[in-house]
């Protein structure tokens, strides 16, 4: 249990920092991995980009292709429809029986809705001309070059024709124009015959280009380009759209007519695929970017991350260091009282372990065991919410070892992040050493003090024996000489003379030497002035400091008790602070022994019991010490006794001279178990000033 709370506490340092180094340990010596990795990754992204972008292109361009095979084979088609219906027409001109006569305006008509055609010849079967007609829409094809010299083809065909017993193509020729142009043309020559007999022919020239003009441009010119071309590519005849651009789809349709074969080519005329030629690659690539944009930011993510955790863990080391090299103490606790936290120093300070301290609550291993109740009401009072006095306390620690050492605590409200106490953090600081400069400096004075009192005394001594000296000096002598004279029997008269003027001396001496005595005691009297009415708290509370000084460090709990309502005392307060601090003093000296452990010292002002009510107030000062032994008991007042190897034996006389002086009394008894109290008595305000008044 206890471990699995010193591990929880340990956790948001530990925890953070070795989270923090494991990341680094792993990221550092993989970093140049890592980056091939992201390279790669991005290299795949993009090979996979382009791969869906060109399939899509090509995709497209097949579709392309396609609609234009389709169109071609449409064009093919609708070319050999139209071809049938010229035959068709002819045959109904042919059947009409017409005389040359009558045939030229039937065959004007003809040529008038066939604009691709160039001139209708009727013809017989010697292939004699019986009469022709020119399309209206054109000058005379034959007007250059005469119809004489390109019969041939003609010939040819109709000879073809009366082969098939049906209509025959030529193939194609240039026809020279009187414009200095000319265009290739076609020769469809269609066998007339009249009752199983061949009779005639009848001659069609076709203009190519017309052809393609007629019946091709209107459904699929506005899209391509169209073109007869002989088998080495060369155009015969050309129209449609011609746009310039990039990129062309070709499709060749062979055309079969009787006796003649023609090529269609259609040149699809289109631009480049768009980059995003459709939806599927558009979202396609519309993800590639997504997923690159989402790749990128994350990289930017991953290098700002890792760049807050370096950031991270430097102020974490930093921070570290800092702790250590504390030589204040810190600890942290709950709201509860849990100690959360110690710093190095802290540990080092009380001997233990942060394991050992991690976790725990009141009583703390630090704590004098004698000090637990008063520090667990402090700790209550501090997890009620009160916040301790900014300066900070003092309070007594122990070490692991036993011994006990006085800090000061600066304690304060731990705020969270978020603004909310979590708990207090303190800092402690041990102030054994300043305490021990403290009290050799007090002591050092205190024996500076003491010097200069019994300097005081030698003066005074020096000055009395010196002073009396002389007169007892003389007493001496009158009195030998006076014992001698009273020795010589002779002289009576004269000797009791002498014997009476010695002893008149003796007396002057003696008075001399009387009035010596009574000036040092004038001395000490003149003191008397000087007393007041003073509290009897604020005599206790006026050697406090000093007690608390050396209760400190004696370990020793000093409990101070003043009965309510007590009167002020009269006294000279100098001197009666002096008799407290001496018996204070001497009752912790009594209890500075190892085997003597809970080290209390009261000091007690209460109505004196025996004396008259309100007149006489009572101080006891208690201790749990060693006790007074019989044989130091018979001396104990009396002046350079001590058992002390530092002592000067006369703090208990001179504080009896105090006390007496004030017309009290000093008492000690033994204290049940163990242990001395001193007693005394000092005039309460009212009956003091009356006793002292002349
Ligand atoms: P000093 O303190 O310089 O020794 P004091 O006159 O004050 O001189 O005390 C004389 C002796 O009386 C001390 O050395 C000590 O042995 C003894 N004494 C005084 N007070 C106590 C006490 N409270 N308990 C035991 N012994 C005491």
């Amino acid at each position: 249990m206890k471990s699995l709370s010193a591990q929880r506490a340990i956790t948001p340092w530990q925890r953070a920092l070795s989270m923090v180094r494991a990341r680094l340990d792993e990221v550092l010596p993989w970093g140049s991995g890592r980056r091939s990795l992201w390279a790669a990754l991005i290299a795949l992204v993009l090979a996979v980009l382009v791969t869906l972008v060109w399939l899509a292109g090509r995709y497209e361009a097949s579709q392309v292709q396609a609609e234009l095979e389709r169109d071609a084979t449409d064009a093919v088609n609708d070319l050999r429809g139209g071809f049938s219906r010229h035959v068709q027409s002819l045959q109904a001109l042919q059947a009409a029986h017409l005389t040359p006569d009558s045939w030229q305006p039937e065959a004007s008509t003809l040529l008038r809705n066939n604009r691709d055609w160039v001139r209708i010849e009727w013809r017989d079967k010697n292939n004699q001309l019986q009469s022709f007609a020119d399309s209206p829409f054109r000058t005379p094809a034959f007007e250059r070059i005469g119809r004489a010299e390109v019969v041939n083809e003609a010939l040819q065909t109709c000879q073809r024709a009366k082969r098939f017993n049906g209509p025959a193509y030529s193939s194609t020729y240039f026809l020279p124009q009187s414009n200095g142009l000319g265009f290739e043309v076609m020769e469809l020559c269609l066998p007339v015959t009249q009752i199983g007999e061949l009779v005639g022919y009848t001659v069609v020239t076709f203009s190519l280009q017309e052809v393609l003009n007629e019946r091709l441009v209107a459904s699929f010119g506005r899209r391509n380009e169209l073109s007869f071309i002989e088998p080495d590519g060369t155009r015969l005849a050309i129209a449609g759209t011609q746009r310039r651009e990039r990129r062309i789809f070709t499709a060749q349709q062979l055309l079969d007519l009787p006796g003649n074969t023609l090529l269609l080519r259609m040149d699809g005329r289109r631009g480049e695929p768009d980059l995003f030629p459709n939806v599927l690659t558009a979202l396609v690539t519309g993800m590639s970017i997504a997923l690159i944009t989402v790749m990128i930011l994350l990289a930017k993510d991953s290098r700002r991350r890792l760049k807050a955790e370096r950031d991270l863990a430097d102020a974490l080391a930093f921070r570290k260091a800092m702790e250590d090299s504390l030589v204040t103490g810190l600890r942290a606790r709950d709201l509860k009282g849990h100690i959360t936290y110690v710093n190095p120093a802290f540990c080092q300070m009380v001997g233990w372990e942060a394991e050992a301290l991690i976790g725990k609550n009141a009583p703390m291993p630090y704590w004098p065991p004698e000090m637990v109740d008063e520090y667990q009401q402090r700790q209550a009072i501090r997890l009620a919410g009160n916040a301790p006095p900014r300066e900070g306390f003092e309070s007594v620690f122990m070490r692991q070892d036993g011994t006990r050492f006085p800090v000061l605590i600066i304690e304060a409200p731990l705020i969270s992040v978020q603004g909310e106490q979590t708990g207090w953090m303190g800092a402690v600081i041990d102030i054994s050493e300043q305490r021990r400069i403290e009290e050799l400096s007090r002591a050092s004075q205190e024996r500076l003090q003491a010097t200069a009192r019994l300097a005081t005394v030698g003066e005074m001594a020096s000055l009395l024996s010196h002073e009396l000296n002389q007169p007892l000096a003389a007493i001496a002598s009158y009195a030998n000489g006076s014992l001698n004279l009273l020795k010589d029997p002779q002289a009576e008269t004269q000797t009791l003379s002498d014997v009476h003027m010695a002893l008149r001396r003796i007396a002057e001496q003696a008075g001399r030497a009387g009035r010596v005595i009574n000036s040092v005691h004038d001395f000490v009297r003149r003191r008397e002035q000087a007393r007041e009415a003073v509290a009897p708290q604020a005599l206790l509370e006026a050697i406090a400091p000093l007690v608390n000084l050396q209760a400190r460090k004696l370990q020793v709990r000093v409990h101070t008790r003043v009965e309510p309502r007590l009167p002020a005392v009269w006294c000279d307060r100098t001197m009666v602070e002096q008799v407290l601090l001496n018996l204070a003093r001497n009752g912790m000296q009594a209890m500075d022994r190892p085997d003597i452990e809970d080290r209390v010292l009261i000091l007690h002002a209460r109505p004196a019991a025996s004396k008259a009510e309100n007149a006489w107030v009572e101080f006891a000062v208690t201790d749990v010490g060693t006790g007074i032994e019989p044989d130091v008991e018979v001396q104990l007042f009396n002046p350079f006794f001590t058992t002390k190897a530092e002592g000067m034996g006369l703090g208990l006389s001179l504080c009896r001279t105090v006390v007496e002086q004030h017309g009290g009394h000093l008492l000690f008894e033994a204290h049940a178990p163990k242990g001395t109290v001193f007693r005394f008595t000092l005039p309460a305000e009212a009956s003091g000033k009356s006793a002292s008044s002349p």
